[in-house]
């Protein structure tokens, strides 16, 4: 007889973007003569074409795999040499943060790296997310046995929900004293999806905590690159963070690989987790024991591609590209704003972060979008309870797209 692993039967029903189509293709359904006219921006899937020298990079990838003289089989599991190079000096080095080259681990993209890396800590540590968060980070945990039962009205025994709301700006603080302390906490700057960056005293305090506690920071900068302000665009800027932090970063929103997939952790050699009886153990081999044996690793021809947009190009190509959706963010924040709804994020994020401005529950509101607007959002409530009563736009679109969504809600 085969088991199954029962955490799966935890999983509250419908992950959200699943729940989001399935309320789209009932509309259509209803609705056939609008369904071309329905505007997508809820899921934050990109829609610009590829840099040029990925793309380039990408093709001369294939032709050397083509001959037999520069064929290429597997490569190395955690990342061709070269690769990690271009990553460790063109994310860290050059920026003046300590990263080795064999501190960064080449991904198929950070979505799998922040369930993957649960792997080297095993079950039962208790894990700290922020409320409204990322749904991935949670499942993620259900399925790996570190949770309890769902809760009614949302979230999962066990976990420790960081309220993130109007009152903090939407970034988390600290728990206070007499909360028992987290083993993993997963912070994610600039914030989806409230759009929200975590300032420079936030996270030097977070390392803080972390350091003290023992604890983990999982620290998931997939759109560090939209971030243009002051505040840490990593977490190695915060002194003492190479004790205590994994960050995971991805080439999906800056280099529009949502369809390529790559990404990539760094793990610095100095971050320690502890055995039962209390010994500390470094999780990089650990780490690099997990990809050797889990993995070929990630498509040859992919790596170039990504290693391309370190090149002064692609910098150039990754700049423009990111510019765009910022472009779009400006014009959606501000539309909002105009209309009088009270907004966060969309400055240094691809995403806004909007109050419902009738008062009504963000899954009515989200129905009222697409059926009056045939506008799709994100209701701020599959994000965690705190996200109720707010929604989030993505700036993932065409322009046009963006524009016409402003003069949508205007008409609402
Ligand atoms: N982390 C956050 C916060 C995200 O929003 C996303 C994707 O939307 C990811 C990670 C996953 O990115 P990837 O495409 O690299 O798996």
């Amino acid at each position: 007889m085969a088991f199954i692993n029962e955490h799966y039967l935890k999983l509250a029903a419908g992950y959200l973007f699943p729940e989001i189509a399935r309320r789209v293709t009932v509309f259509s359904k209803e609705h056939p003569e609008l369904a071309p006219e329905i505007i997508r921006c809820g899921i934050g899937d990109v829609t610009e074409p590829l840099p040029t020298s990925a793309v380039r990079a990408m093709h001369a990838a294939t032709e050397e795999l083509a001959t037999r003289a520069t064929f290429k089989g597997y490569g190395p599991g955690t990342g061709y040499d070269s690769v990690r190079a271009a990553i460790a000096q063109g994310d860290f080095r050059s920026r003046g943060l300590d990263v080795a080259d064999d501190e960064v681990f080449l991904s198929d993209g950070s979505k799998g790296d922040c369930g993957n890396i649960l792997e080297i800590l095993g079950a039962g540590n208790r894990v700290a997310v922020t409320d409204p968060v990322y749904p991935a980070y949670v499942d993620a945990n259900v399925m790996f046995g570190n949770t309890g039962a769902a809760l009614a009205g949302g979230g999962y025994d066990g976990i420790l929900y960081l309220p993130c709301t109007e009152a903090n700006g939407f970034l988390a603080d600290v728990p206070s004293a007499g909360t028992p302390a987290p083993d993993v906490i997963y912070l994610c700057s600039p914030n989806n999806p409230t759009g929200t960056v975590m300032d420079r005293a936030r996270a030097t305090a977070w390392v803080e905590y972390a350091r003290k506690h023992r604890a983990i920071i999982f620290w998931d900068a997939a759109y560090e690159s939209y971030n243009r302000s002051d505040a840490p665009k990593s977490v190695y800027e915060i002194p003492g963070a190479r004790e205590c932090a994994v960050e995971f970063r991805s080439f999906s929103k800056s280099g529009g690989f949502t369809g390529v997939r790559c990404g990539y952790t760094v793990l610095p050699k100095s971050v320690m987790a502890y055995t039962r009886a209390g010994e500390p153990v470094a999780l990089h081999p650990l780490w690099t024991r997990r990809w050797n044996t889990r993995s070929n690793g990630v498509s040859y021809a992919v790596q170039r591609g990504a290693e391309a947009l370190y090149t002064p190009e692609g910098q150039k190509e990754v700049r423009a590209l990111v510019d765009f959706y910022m472009e779009n963010a400006r014009i959606l924040r501000e539309g909002c704003t105009r209309l009088g709804w009270k907004t966060w994020g969309g400055e240094h994020a691809p995403y806004v972060w909007c109050k419902v401005p009738d008062g009504s529950d963000s899954w009515a509101f989200f129905d009222r979008l697409l059926r009056k607007a045939r506008v799709v959002t994100t209701p701020g409530a599959g994000f965690g309870r705190c996200g109720e009563g707010y929604f989030r736009i993505s700036a993932f679109n065409s322009r046009a797209n963006v524009e016409e969504v402003v003069r949508r809600l205007g008409a609402l």
